[in-house]
């Protein structure tokens, strides 16, 4: 699958804001955002105004980066989310918010959402009980979400789960700090995923 193999501070800088891609280090001063805030590049200074298009534009490419997904992927999952009932802006954020390498990020078993889909991928997760190692799985309430024995062992998979308790987690999953593993309870309401994000330009994007 092709990947973005540029600078992901970069990303950041491009959307003024910090998207969180590079683990622990988004936590400290050394972020680029906190050193650096204004779009990379020659003219990345320079202050214009952007269309109502580049407003939008703008938005779904920083939730795009977020989660990680390439452009079609990422339109592949409006199409799916704008099928069901409800909001579509909604049904968008949700949808990737339940992937599997979001939830084993959010469980901190991975520090970056980057991480935690390669841990995926090397089969180190069980879904209540069964591997499934494909990042974009769909995790549904109530599904227990666990590391493998041999990937509880990693001293990075505890030092991670320990700094994501210290900041919290989310009321929509569960989780036994030490078993090294949570579930998913509920889907989570719009009001509990970040304010930063204006899922209503996506679709007023895609719309067109
Ligand atoms: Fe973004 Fe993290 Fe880099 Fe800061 S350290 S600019 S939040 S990727």
């Amino acid at each position: 699958m092709a990947r973005y193999l540029e600078s992901k501070c970069k990303l950041c800088r491009r959307e003024n804001e910090k998207l969180f891609l590079k683990g622990e280090k988004c936590f400290t001063d050394k972020c680029a955002i906190e050193r650096r805030n204004y779009p990379p590049g020659q003219h990345g200074q320079k202050k214009g105004r952007l269309s109502d298009y580049g407003v939008q534009l703008r938005e779904k490419q920083k939730l795009r980066r977020i989660y990680g997904l390439l452009e079609k992927q990422f339109r592949n999952l409006y199409k799916q989310a704008d099928k069901q009932k409800g909001i579509t802006g909604d049904n968008l954020l949700i949808m990737l918010e339940s992937r599997l390498d979001n939830i084993v990020y959010i469980m901190g078993f991975g520090s970056s959402r980057a991480e935690a889909r390669q841990i995926v991928k090397h089969n180190a997760v069980r879904v209540n009980g069964r591997r499934v190692n494909t990042p974009s799985y769909s995790v549904k309430p109530g599904d227990l979400i666990e590391l493998d024995n041999k990937a509880k062992e990693h001293i990075r998979s505890k030092s991670s789960i320990l700094a994501a308790e210290s900041r919290g987690f989310p009321t929509w999953i569960e989780m036994d700090v030490k078993g090294m593993k949570g579930l998913y309870k509920n889907k989570p309401d719009r009001i509990d995923l970040p304010s930063t994000i204006n899922e209503s330009l996506v679709v007023e994007l895609y719309s067109k």
